[in-house]
This record gives C-alpha cells, sequence and structure tokens, in this order.
C-alpha cells in the first residue's frame, strides 16, 4: 500500500514536509515515494497528505497509476477543456 509521484510533478516541494513517515525525497527530475515509507497515511490522517496539498494533476498515483488529483479535480475544468483543438 503505497502511493508514486510521477512525471508531472513539478518538485515544487509542499509535500515533502508534511508526510508523517518522511517517505517523500528531493530527487531529480522528479520527488518519489519511498514505497516501503509509505502507507498512505492510515492511520495518521484522513486524507493522504501529499496528495491533499500538491497543486498538480496528476503528479501522484496510487498502487493501480490512478491519479489521486485526476484531471479536473483541482481546476474544475472538465479534462475535454485542458486539450487543445487541433487545428484543421
Ligand atoms: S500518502 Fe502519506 S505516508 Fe504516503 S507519501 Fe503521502 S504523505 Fe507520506
Ligand atoms: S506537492 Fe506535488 S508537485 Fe509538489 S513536489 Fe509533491 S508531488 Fe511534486
Amino acid at each position: 500500500m503505497a502511493f508514486r509521484i510521477v512525471a508531472n510533478c513539478t518538485n515544487c516541494w509542499a509535500c515533502l514536509p508534511l508526510c508523517p513517515h518522511e517517505a517523500i525525497r528531493a530527487a531529480t527530475p522528479h520527488f518519489e515515494i519511498d514505497t516501503a515509507r509509505c502507507t498512505e497515511c492510515a492511520g495518521d490522517y484522513a486524507d493522504p497528505q501529499c496528495a491533499s496539498i500538491c497543486p498538480v494533476e496528476g503528479a501522484i498515483v496510487d498502487s493501480t497509476g490512478q491519479a489521486l488529483n485526476p484531471p479536473g479535480s483541482l481546476t474544475g475544468l472538465s479534462p475535454e477543456f485542458l486539450t487543445l483543438p487541433s487545428t484543421p
């Protein structure tokens, strides 16, 4: 049971100090979660602290690859508005 940080991460540092298990590491090209330390915040908080603060949609995913903050969840924009229309 652990989350992962993926390429969308902008290395903003917001999540790192909030992790109750020091599972988040500053790394390049993007921050990383030590899956051996991540508990998904179970027993510590009602919500995963990293995903709660992360300002980037799709930057943190669960063990099945599902984004904790999927497209549109933070911006309020429907995903179809996030794709530019192709030019004729
Ligand atoms: S879900 Fe909780 S324990 Fe896991 S990395 Fe995020 S803040 Fe740390
Ligand atoms: S809060 Fe999100 S964007 Fe910022 S470092 Fe953590 S995972 Fe990356």
